[in-house]
C-alpha cells in the first residue's frame, strides 16, 4: 500500500513504494492484453477527471485504467465548465467534492494547483500534470516501460534531451531515475534548460554526442512552445539539426539503445518520423500501453488505502 492518500508526484514517493506500484502495473499490462480486462478493485466508486488543459493520452488513458476497475468515471470538459464562467478552481473542486468521489484526476497549467485542491477535498487527487513541475504516472510509465525493455531500473544510463526547461516529465523523471539510482544526463540547448539543475545529481551537456554516448536509454522531450514567452530556439529547423533525433545522432547511444518520447511528439522538429516508427528502437508504443497499466495500479493503490481509512475512520 501507499503511505499517501493523494499521488501528488514523484518527489514523495519512496523506492519501495515506487516498486509497489510498477509491480501491481505489471499484473495489470498482463490483464490488458487478455480478452478479461475488468477488474473491481474500484466497483462502488466514482472518479472524476479534471482536465483544465488538452490532453489526449493522459485523460483516455485515465478513463480507460477506472472502466477497467469498475469505477463510475465522469471526464468534465473543464472549457466548458463553471471555471470558464468565472468559477475558481477551488469552488469547483468543492462543488465537486459534495457530490462524494472517490478519486480526482487533475490536470492544471499552473505548478502547484494540484496540491492546493488536494488540501481542501476529501477524497484522493491524482496529479495529471500541473505546470511544469510534477506529471508522476509517466514518469512511473516510463519506468515501466524501461524495466521491461533493459530487465532492470538501476544503473542504467539515460539521456533526457531537448525542452528541459519547460518540461514536467523531464522533471517527475529525473526525480524517479535519480532514487533509481541511473545515471541520467540532461542534453540540450542551454535556453531551455534550467539554472541550477546540476544539482539535481545529473550531468548536463549541450551535445547530443557526448549526451548519448553510451546511453541505454534516450528519451526526447517535446518543444512546449505553449510554456514559451521568448525566442529560446533559432529557428525549428535548425533545433532539429542540432537537437533532434536522427539515426545518425543515435549511433553515439548503446547499439541496443531504446528510443522514448512523452507524446504528442513534433516529427522532424525533436524526433525523425521514421525511427519514432522503428519498433526495433521505439518503445513509444509500449509507453502509452504502459500508461493505462500504471494508472489502473496507482488508483487501485490509493482505493485500498481508502477503504482502510474508512473502516478505521480516521481520514488523514
Ligand atoms: N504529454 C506530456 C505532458 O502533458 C508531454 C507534453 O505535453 O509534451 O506534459
Amino acid at each position: 500500500m501507499l503511505q499517501h492518500r493523494h499521488l501528488l508526484g514523484i518527489e514523495g514517493l519512496s523506492k519501495a513504494e515506487i516498486t509497489t506500484i510498477l509491480d501491481l502495473a505489471e499484473l495489470y499490462a498482463k490483464q490488458n492484453r487478455s480478452s478479461q480486462k475488468h477488474s473491481t478493485a474500484l466497483s462502488g466508486m466514482t472518479q472524476v477527471n479534471m482536465f483544465f488543459e488538452a490532453s489526449t493520452r493522459t485523460q483516455s488513458s485515465f478513463e480507460i485504467a477506472g472502466k477497467r476497475l469498475g469505477a463510475d468515471v465522469m471526464s468534465m470538459q473543464m472549457s466548458a465548465s463553471s471555471i470558464s464562467k468565472g468559477e475558481t478552481l477551488i469552488d469547483t473542486a468543492m462543488t465537486l467534492n459534495a457530490m462524494h468521489p472517490d478519486l480526482l484526476v487533475v490536470r492544471h497549467p499552473h505548478s502547484g494547483a494540484v496540491a492546493l485542491l488536494a488540501e481542501k477535498v476529501n477524497c484522493a487527487v491524482l496529479n495529471a500534470g500541473d505546470g511544469r513541475h510534477e506529471h508522476p504516472t509517466q514518469a512511473l510509465l516510463d519506468a515501466l516501460t524501461i524495466r521491461r525493455a533493459k530487465g532492470r531500473l538501476h544503473r542504467l544510463t539515460i539521456a533526457i534531451c531537448g525542452d528541459i526547461a519547460h518540461s514536467r516529465v523531464a522533471r517527475s523523471n529525473l526525480l524517479l531515475l535519480g532514487k533509481m539510482e541511473n545515471r541520467v544526463r540532461l542534453v540540450g540547448p542551454r535556453t531551455l534548460m534550467p539554472s541550477g539543475i546540476e544539482q539535481l545529481g545529473v550531468e548536463v551537456t549541450d551535445d547530443m554526442e557526448a549526451g548519448l554516448k553510451g546511453a541505454d536509454v534516450v528519451m526526447m522531450l517535446r518543444l512546449q512552445k505553449e510554456r514559451m514567452d521568448g525566442g529560446f530556439i533559432p529557428s525549428e529547423r535548425e533545433y532539429y539539426h542540432r537537437w533532434g533525433l536522427d539515426p545518425a545522432k543515435l549511433a553515439h547511444a548503446k547499439p541496443d539503445a531504446i528510443v522514448m518520447h512523452p507524446g504528442p511528439m513534433n516529427r522532424g522538429v525533436e524526433i525523425d518520423g521514421v525511427l519514432a516508427d522503428d519498433i526495433n528502437r521505439s518503445v513509444i508504443q509500449e509507453q502509452v500501453e504502459m500508461g493505462v497499466a500504471v494508472r489502473m495500479a496507482a488508483m487501485d493503490l490509493l482505493a485500498r488505502g481508502l477503504r482502510n481509512h474508512k473502516k478505521e475512520e480516521v481520514y488523514v
